[in-house]
């Protein structure tokens, strides 16, 4: 039965003043919680685009204790950069930060764009970003559409369509923004994050704790108790499983490295050890450049989207002048620069291998 719009309406409005009730109870504290300031908010929000808010806490202190400001972080140097993102992954969000900070200072003096098309017009902003900020630092009434709000709305309405169809977000993206304006419509911000706060501890995606849950009379997917098989999604990629091996060639006390090109799209800019990936790697699989392998120091596993690789760290040997590209870097510089995650990870097991 189909019903009325001010009915549907009433409803959402009851659904929503219930959510807002338990995010109210619920909320984490969190510091970019404790803010309207939309700097921050920006940083919290780029962190939590790839990582889980336990993990982003360290990075988002010591990121506003290196760059308070959007004019410190837009005049920092590129390895400071980079060394205060490492170790959080996606490096292009720092350098997009970066051109962003710099956009806002020379063309607004700083001050960040308060509206949505303002926010969206900047590098490294999306939808969901310029959405965020849009509604937590300035009330204004934009959806946000990440994973967790993904998953709550598709299981409110108990939408079947894969998720991963524009046409299918672009619906669920219209429900969210229909019940944030029937239900919140001066308090967007709280209820953006009132329906990721659902998504990440209780509607999550397995065993949702609908019991618990405060959208559990209006939601459609448990009524048919298909919440778990909601979303739907596409077949993900097969993982490949491929090889790498690390090279550790040291002299004295400095390493033989090179730095990644800036065009580079996998961690411009970072230093790397000599390392070769295939599907299987034979005992001579350095000597394209001109590097002997020696002794096996240890190994790790290593994924980047959908390769997983078994990395195999290996003592190395040349012998006259460095390969092209590369070039010998002293030990204690190396707490000054950006590292690739796969030559810290090797040069942690060379650390702990004596004589290494
Ligand atoms: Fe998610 Fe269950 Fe709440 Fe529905 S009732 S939104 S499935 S936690």
């Amino acid at each position: 039965m189909t019903r009325a719009p001010s009915a549907g309406k009433a409803r959402d409005k009851t659904l929503v003043a219930s959510l807002l009730r338990w995010y109210g109870r619920h909320l984490r504290d969190l510091p970019w919680r404790r803010t309207k300031d939309p700097y921050p908010i920006w940083v919290s929000e780029i962190m939590l685009q790839q990582t889980r808010v336990t993990a982003a806490l360290p990075y988002y202190e010591r990121f506003l204790k290196e760059f308070p400001d959007i004019r410190v972080l837009a005049s920092a140097s590129e390895a400071k950069l980079l060394e205060v993102w490492s170790g959080l992954g996606y490096y292009r969000r720092a350098r997009q930060m970066q051109q962003a900070a710099k956009v806002i200072v020379a063309d607004q003096g700083g001050t960040f764009p308060d509206t949505y098309e303002g926010l969206l017009a900047l590098p490294g902003i999306g939808p969901y970003t310029a959405a965020a900020i849009a509604s937590i630092a300035f009330g204004l009434p934009h959806a946000v559409v990440d994973g967790n709000v993904i998953r709550v709305i598709s299981r409110l309405i108990n939408e079947d369509g894969d998720v991963s169809r524009s046409a299918t977000k672009e619906r669920l993206r219209l429900r969210v923004q229909a019940l944030g304006e029937a239900g919140a419509p001066r308090r967007f911000g709280q209820f953006n994050q009132a329906v990721m706060e659902l998504g990440a501890t209780v509607c999550a995606p397995r065993n949702p704790r609908c019991l618990l849950c405060p959208l559990q009379d209006g939601c459609e997917a448990r009524k048919e108790g298909v919440q778990e098989s909601r979303p739907v999604k596409a077949e993900k990629q097969r993982l490949v499983e491929l090889e790498m091996a690390v090279a550790v060639i040291r002299r004295g006390s400095r390493y033989l490295m090179r730095q990644r090109p800036a065009d580079s799209i996998l961690m411009p800019g970072f230093w790397e050890l000599p390392e070769v990936t295939g599907e299987t790697l034979t005992d001579d699989c350095f000597a394209g450049l001109g590097i002997r392998r020696g002794e096996y120091l240890g190994g790790f596993r290593h994924g980047i989207t959908f390769r997983s690789y078994r990395g195999a760290v290996y003592r190395g040997t040349i012998h006259g002048k460095p390969p092209a590209g590369y070039r010998w870097v002293a030990e204690a510089d190396l707490t000054e620069m950006p590292i690739s995650t796969v030559a810290r990870k090797a040069l942690k097991i060379a650390l702990q291998t004596k004589n290494a």
